[in-house]
């Protein structure tokens, strides 16, 4: 199979818009303002700070295990439907033989149930970086570190 599969994942924001975050440094969870995409607010960076350790990361590396765990479902749901997809398609041009798909194809990989976002934490903004907000957890809002440019700040 040459073919790339792609699979829309949709990771749940809470309320306010934030998307939660876990720092794959000190691994503990905040959230981030989820800028839409094209939204001029948003910060071109190449990288994070984790607001809680102030250690820099990637910006795809604060994957947390619930989201990572969803999204490998998710794309299991559509592998497998493609691999149906794929045999359906196999036995079509053959002459007076007739497939039905049937559920004994299926690799049985589940669909997760849709992530569910509370609306936890509190807001904080980075004086440095005000179009860049956060969320933390209540106990970390005496130092927290500016996603953007890593200075840390009092709320
Ligand atoms: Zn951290
Ligand atoms: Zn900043």
């Amino acid at each position: 199979m040459e073919e790339e599969i792609q699979v829309p994942v949709s990771i749940p924001l809470d309320s306010d818009g934030f998307l939660r975050r876990e720092c794959p440094t000190c691994e503990q969870e905040f959230k981030w303002f989820n800028h839409a995409a094209g939204d001029d607010d948003a910060e071109p960076t190449s990288q994070y700070f984790c607001p809680l350790c102030g250690v820099a990361a990637s910006l795809d590396s604060w994957w947390t295990p619930a989201q990572l765990e969803y999204g490998f479902g998710s794309a299991g749901g559509a592998l497998d439907q493609a691999v149906r997809d794929a045999f359906t398609d196999a036995f079509k041009g053959i002459g007076g033989m007739k497939f039905e798909p049937n559920s004994s194809l299926s690799l049985n990989i589940e669909t997760p149930d849709p992530l569910i976002e509370p609306d936890d934490m509190v807001i904080v903004e980075p004086p440095c970086h005000p179009n860049e907000p956060l969320k933390v957890p209540d106990s970390y809002t005496e130092r927290v570190f500016c996603l953007i440019c890593g200075s840390p700040f009092t709320t």
